[in-house]
């Protein structure tokens, strides 16, 4: 079992790190991995609690104290096998997952947690290296055939955990390539399109089919690929931005952050040969005053990829208040997670973050954006804003960058050709990942809302199970049969 001192022992080591000023040249991965001894050593910070906050802490219940142990003890083989049982794809969640589990780490009410997300990337990657992760085709097949439709973190997992069971996997996707927000949201210098391939690479092996390039309920009708396969999973992410309501928003040089982030990259797979040059126009950021609205994950990549850009400076305004000191909002104490953080990989690079400010008006000469007006706004959440008496601002840029959020996935098409009952919030209803149509399912963000790539792959494998199940047991007509 755990080293019972570890924690008292050693101290929490920093994740190596390429310096911002190197790094925000490239689009290369940011992180790398501690040499094997000091991975050791943090693991043994472990304390192997009786209630391990961090496993209920992770949504896909990583088995954490467990490999953690493993890990301690030199046991690499057997940890993959351990992060494996309950994560399907550990290179992305070990580099871009939030690490909620190191928020609810028991270490953390006191001292830093456990390095938990660095070693779960670190054992995928020796596992990688050693040779140890190949593909498992079933040894039997069903002879039932179910198609995902979506290719993101949770139509990857979904369709992962239904071909290892047998059933006759195709997934289709709109896009030119795999991988949905993980390709064409986050950019390369949190996770390298590589690593997708090579994931993709193997689950091909194992028997999925991938048909990229096909937009189902417009391409080829929703009903006749539910008529075609014995269950059909809806995993198509959660897109439809939060409109920007103020005046000026439709200048030019106003854009939503996935119009450029799709660009960027795009730009970046043709710079490295993986896609056809372009004469497509491109929005860029490059000799810009860039002003981003909104401060989440999405705003954070706007930021940076500006920077990859050349741009003249980057603003990012955020209508939240300040990280109190310590970093733990009142709202999210421990073991929740902290809405925002005291700095990102993309604030160490550069820009400025602004808390506390709304946008109120962009201004424009000739129908191009020239200026942002806002002020400072105070508030416990997004809900109780209130201006704060002769706060004003207003800062030239000539483009703004709109990341305010997602409401809900596209009802046209897919979802109202289908007919699929949607919730209070606009997400397909699926309570139990069935939705009103028999065969359909739903999962990820398409269901859930928009969210964390962890959740994405964790609702994925929830949904594989119950339809296995109602596969196995017969309930299932084929998937255009009326609810
Ligand atoms: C810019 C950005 C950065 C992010 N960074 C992080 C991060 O660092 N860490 C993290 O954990 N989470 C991050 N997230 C959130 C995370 O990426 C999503 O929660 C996750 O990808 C959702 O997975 P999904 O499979 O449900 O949907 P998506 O990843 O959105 O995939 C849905 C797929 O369905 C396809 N599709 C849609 N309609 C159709 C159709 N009709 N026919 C065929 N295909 C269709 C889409 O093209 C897409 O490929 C980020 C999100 C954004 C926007
Ligand atoms: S998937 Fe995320 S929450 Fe779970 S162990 Fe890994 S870093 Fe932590």
């Amino acid at each position: 079992m755990a080293n019972p001192r570890g924690f008292l022992e050693v101290r929490r080591a920093p994740a190596p790190e390429r310096a911002p000023r190197e790094r925000v040249r490239d689009s290369h991965e940011i992180f790398g991995t501690l040499p094997e001894p000091e991975l050791r050593d943090q693991a043994s910070r472990c304390m192997d609690c009786g209630v391990p906050f961090c496993n209920n802490g992770c949504p896909l219940g990583n088995l954490i104290p467990d490999w953690n142990d493993l890990v301690r003890r030199g046991m690499w083989r057997e940890a993959i096998d351990q992060l494996h049982a309950t994560n399907n794809f550990p290179e992305f969640t070990g580099l871009v997952c939030p690490a909620p589990c190191e928020s609810a780490c028991v270490l953390d009410i006191a001292d830093d947690p456990v390095m938990i997300k660095q070693i779960e990337y670190a054992i995928v990657d020796r596992a990688f290296e050693e040779g140890w992760i190949v593909p498992r085709p079933p040894e039997n097949r069903t002879g039932l055939a179910v198609a995902v439709v979506g290719s993101g973190p949770a139509g990857m997992a979904a369709a992962a955990e239904l071909n290892q069971v047998g059933h006759t996997v195709t997934v289709y996707e709109r896009d030119e390539a795999p991988g949905g927000l993980m390709r064409f949201g986050v950019p390369d210098a949190k996770l390298e399109k590589w690593m997708i391939d090579r994931r993709i690479a193997l689950l091909e092996a194992e028997g999925i089919e991938f048909a990229c390039g096909v937009d189902v309920g417009a391409d080829v009708g929703a009903e006749e690929i539910a008529e075609r396969h014995d269950a059909m999973v809806v995993a198509v992410g959660s897109r439809v931005e939060r409109p920007l309501e103020i005046p000026g928003a439709d200048l030019d040089g106003v854009h939503y952050a996935m119009d450029y982030l799709y660009q960027r990259n795009r730009a970046v797979a043709r710079e490295e040969g993986r896609e056809a040059p372009t004469a497509k126009r491109v929005i860029t950021a490059g000799g810009k005053r860039v002003v981003v609205i909104g401060g989440g994950d999405t705003g954070m990549d706007c930021l940076s990829s500006a920077n990859r850009e050349g741009a003249e400076s980057v603003l990012m305004l955020d209508v939240y208040g300040n990280v109190p000191e310590g970093g733990r909002y009142a709202n999210t104490p421990w073991p929740m997670a902290p809405r925002r953080t005291e700095t990102t990989y993309a604030l160490d690079e550069g820009g400025e973050r602004r808390f506390g400010t709304q946008v109120t008006e962009l201004e424009g000469d000739g129908g191009s954006l020239v200026r942002v007006h806002g002020r400072h706004v105070a508030g416990s959440s997004s809900r109780d804003l209130r201006p704060v008496p002769g706060s004003e601002f207003v800062e030239r840029a000539e483009l703004c960058l709109v990341a305010i959020g997602f409401q809900h996935p596209a009802h046209e098409g897919l979802l109202s050709d289908l007919r699929l009952a949607l919730d209070a919030r606009g997400n397909v209803s699926a309570k139990s990942f069935a939705t009103s149509r028999e065969g359909v399912y739903a999962a990820g963000d398409a269901r859930i809302g928009q969210s964390l790539i962890v959740n994405a792959i964790a609702d994925g494998r929830r949904a594989a199970r119950v339809i296995d199940r109602r596969l196995r047991e017969g309930a299932a007509a084929p998937a255009g049969a009326a609810a």
